[in-house]
């Protein structure tokens, strides 16, 4: 049985409600299948013994087949008045909600046990154990790597140029990030142990914010004419915009 969690659970832990389908024996017949005050005969198609003998003669000998009676499926009874609840099955299917804990750091493939809730024990023994299959759902802000995350903050080309101090979100919330003067498209900022933590073995991983500089798209008037004044001052070519430059002396006036 597959269960999916978010991150959010995976990194904080978490206790949730399952619902698990479970057989029962069927109180209305008590397990036999049969209607109460009912009669449950012998199947007459195997006298009981819920096995049918096929005999098969070959030139090597005589061969017996032994297969399961299909009159009564192996019981060897007959039930003329099937239970109403059950069907004639015997048993009836109840849903059962459990408490699972969700220990901190889970991840896909991870198995959880939850005791004494597997299917009826082999002749009638304890009930099993149910294992339920962790899938950790993704996340669109963080991307997650064993037990270190991995977000993009985008910055603008000011503030890679000249410094400048960003909030970024980590698991526990946002956070100031010094961003230093001339950082790169691309720059990596570890903060150390802000990942996943780690499952059974204490810690945590780390959380690596990916810098990417965007570039404008869009400008104003004005953004156009400050950065073709960059340009200048840098002595590249660009293509020019076409009479900013005179604009720009005004508003720098
Ligand atoms: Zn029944
Ligand atoms: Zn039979």
């Amino acid at each position: 049985m597959t269960f999916s969690v978010s991150l959010e659970e995976a990194y904080f832990g978490s206790t949730r409600k399952v619902t698990l389908p479970r057989w029962q024996k069927c109180k209305r017949c008590d397990g036999s299948g049969a209607e109460p005050a009912t009669e449950i005969r012998t199947c007459p198609a195997c006298g009981g013994t819920g096995q049918r003998q096929h005999q098969q003669r070959t030139p090597f000998g005589t061969f017996v087949n032994v297969t399961t009676c299909t009159d009564c499926k192996g019981t060897g009874k007959r039930i003329d008045s099937p239970c109403k609840d059950c069907g004639g099955s015997g048993r009836v299917r109840k849903h059962r909600e459990v408490e699972v804990k969700i220990p901190r750091g889970v991840d896909t493939g991870v198995r959880l046990r939850v005791a004494g809730e597997g299917g009826p024990g082999a002749s009638g023994g304890p009930p099993g154990d149910l294992y339920l299959l962790i899938k950790v759902e993704e996340d669109p802000r963080f991307e997650r790597h064993g037990d270190d995350l991995h977000l993009r903050k985008h910055i603008t080309f000011p503030q890679a140029a000249l410094g400048s101090e960003i909030e970024v979100e980590t698991m526990e919330g946002s956070e100031k990030l010094e961003i230093s003067q001339g950082t790169q498209n691309g720059h990596v900022i570890k903060l150390k142990g802000k990942g996943m933590p780690r499952l059974g073995r204490g810690g945590s991983g780390n959380l690596y914010i990916h810098v990417v500089v965007d570039v404008p798209n869009k400008l104003s008037e004005k953004e156009r004419a400050l950065i073709e004044a960059l340009a200048e001052e840098m002595d590249v070519s660009v293509k020019s915009g076409g009479g900013f430059m005179e604009k720009l002396r005004q508003w720098l006036d």
